[in-house]
């Protein structure tokens, strides 16, 4: 068996957190390294690494806690809106190997840049992706 991750830990109260919420299924608590103040990450109990390996039951658990969390978390510290954010993998910029879903509150003005997009180089290119995507459905 793997080694608990800290959000194991986090769940069982071996290492402090500044918890937010909890129910049956899932934990939240603040982010240690906010992106803004209210930053909260959102975990399901039972360990899975991320969303990639997640039963579709244990996923919507936790996003249906990162929804009622969301506003409510808003209103709290008073953000004009609010970033969703799950990272799966390394080369995606997970860290920690337990699902988590982040709530990023932003704010008029605070500066945080969202990656750019720019457009498929042909419809080719484009109708090719779709395909791939569509056999494995
Ligand atoms: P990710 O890069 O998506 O895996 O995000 C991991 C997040 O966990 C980072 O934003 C960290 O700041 C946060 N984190 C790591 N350790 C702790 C901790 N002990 N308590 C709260 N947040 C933590």
């Amino acid at each position: 068996m793997s080694e608990a991750t800290i959000f194991e830990k986090i769940i069982r109260g071996e290492i402090p957190s500044y918890k937010i919420y909890e129910d049956d299924e899932t934990f939240a608590f603040l982010d240690i390294n906010p992106i803004a103040v209210g930053h909260t990450l959102v975990i399901p109990k039972k360990p899975t690494r991320n969303m990639l390996t997640s039963d579709a039951e244990t996923f919507l658990n936790v996003m249906k806690s990162a929804h009622m969390l969301a506003p409510r978390i808003k209103e709290a510290v008073g953000a004009d809106g609010i970033n969703i954010g799950i990272n799966n993998e390394p080369e995606a910029g997970q860290e920690v190997f337990h699902l988590h879903v982040h709530i990023i509150p932003r704010f008029t003005g605070d500066g945080h840049k969202h990656w750019g997009g720019s457009p498929y180089e042909s419809s080719e290119v484009a109708e090719n992706t779709q395909k791939k995507i569509l056999e494995l459905l």
